[in-house]
């Protein structure tokens, strides 16, 4: 099977990590602070914050930005459940945004008109998850424009776009944001097993954010209530969570940011292919939002479904049993039955559910040989083909 996504490791990446193995420390060492810098390098942050999983990044971003009880929290619905999930961990409730069509990105018009009636009704929301689907990037002018007349803050969820950029930056830049989040999940462009990271620009969210990574506990003596007991002496001075990243992780990290540039380069080559050589199917191929340059996690085609005598679902079935790894991203979030509880219906969202009749995701990953992908096409052209 083709899968639809995975990790390319290397014996670089071997040695940094048994490396560690051999060092002193498994974690709480030297790693994690240079894989930190090297994703600030990466995007020009001024503050980046290695974590366990972009769940837990998402979770302290919104503790750091003051999500609580009472706040609501809108994303996407056509994202993964952890893009809304952390604003419950908070307790806050979540509402989401339709998609724009072409995008499939949340859209700022539907944003707007939902502002609108939230300002009449008092329920504007706390925080904006713009989640960056298949890497593509949000138009993040507006979401910041209208963060700014409606008063609410902006997380990026990037797990999708580590080493795209937004008009003439990295993404992670944060200059339309308070917070970016990344994921190094195998799947994911860059990996660490599991992990993922916040960064920002903002001095007060980064004590904050480290705070909650590590139990809410600091050795920093500027901040502590008491004078120090001595030299083993900290302080817990919120409540924070163990969201540590180790070394080995970090250590991969180090040695898979190298490859960054490469990584991505790697994919849109791959993408320029299947424009090409899927350009006469009966689907639509993804649109590039103009200035902008996508870390291409995923690669996307909707089904012309009027045009082929299949049903979504047979498409999808006859490529996986020919041996192609397609998935589908994602089952709208508040069509899962957790949301449905909390009284999403089906309809809420028109945007993404049409999405999500139609869509599937074509292997992309670096490491995918032109062979490999050529057997994708072939077997995509003969499955719309053959009745
Ligand atoms: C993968 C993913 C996450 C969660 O990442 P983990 O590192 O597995 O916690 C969050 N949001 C989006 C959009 C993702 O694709």
């Amino acid at each position: 099977m083709i899968p639809y996504g995975r990790q390319e490791i290397k014996q670089q990446d071997i040695d940094a990590v048994v490396d560690v193995l051999k060092s002193d420390f498994l974690t709480q060492g030297p790693q994690v602070p240079a894989f930190e810098a090297s994703l600030m390098g990466a995007t020009g942050a001024k503050f980046a914050f290695a974590v366990n999983s972009a769940t837990s990044a998402l979770h302290i971003a919104c503790l750091a930005l003051g999500v609580g009880k009472g706040d609501v929290l809108w994303t996407s619905p056509v994202t993964f459940v952890a893009s809304a999930n952390c604003g419950l961990y908070c307790g806050a409730s979540v509402d989401f945004i339709d998609i724009d069509p072409a995008t499939y990105n949340l859209c700022p018009i539907a944003l707007e008109v939902k502002l609108k009636l939230a300002k009449l009704n008092g329920s504007l929301p706390k925080v904006v998850v713009a989640v960056h689907l298949c890497g593509q990037p949000c138009d993040m002018k507006a979401i910041h424009a209208l963060s700014v007349e409606y008063g609410f803050k902006v997380i990026e969820d990037a797990s999708h776009a580590i080493g795209g950029r937004y008009l003439d930056k990295p993404i992670g830049a944060c200059d339309y944001s308070d917070v970016t989040v990344f994921s190094f999940h195998p799947v994911k462009i860059v990996t660490t097993a599991e992990g993922g990271a916040a960064l920002t620009n903002d001095k007060a969210l980064a004590d904050k954010m480290t705070l909650y990574r590590s139990h809410g506990i600091t050795r920093d003596e500027v901040l502590m209530e008491n004078l120090p007991h001595g030299g083993w002496y900290y302080e817990q001075i919120d409540l924070g969570f163990n969201y540590r990243m180790t070394e080995l992780q970090a250590a991969l990290g180090v040695s898979q940011i190298a490859r960054l540039g490469e990584f991505v380069a790697a994919r849109h080559q791959l993408a320029e292919r299947y424009y090409e050589k899927l350009a006469d199917l009966p689907i639509t191929l993804p649109y590039q939002l103009p200035n902008t340059y996508s870390g291409l996690h995923l690669f996307v085609i909707r089904l012309k479904l009027d045009e082929i005598s299949k049903t979504h679902r047979e498409v999808f079935d006859e490529l996986r049993e020919n041996g192609i790894g397609v998935n589908v991203h994602y089952i709208p979030v508040h069509l899962q039955p957790y949301y449905q509880h909390m009284g999403f219906k089906k309809g809420d969202f028109p945007n993404a559910e049409s999405y999500y009749t139609n869509v599937i995701s074509l292997p992309m990953f670096h490491a995918m040989t032109y062979e490999q992908q050529d057997e994708v096409i072939h077997v995509l052209t003969k499955v719309l083909a053959t009745k």
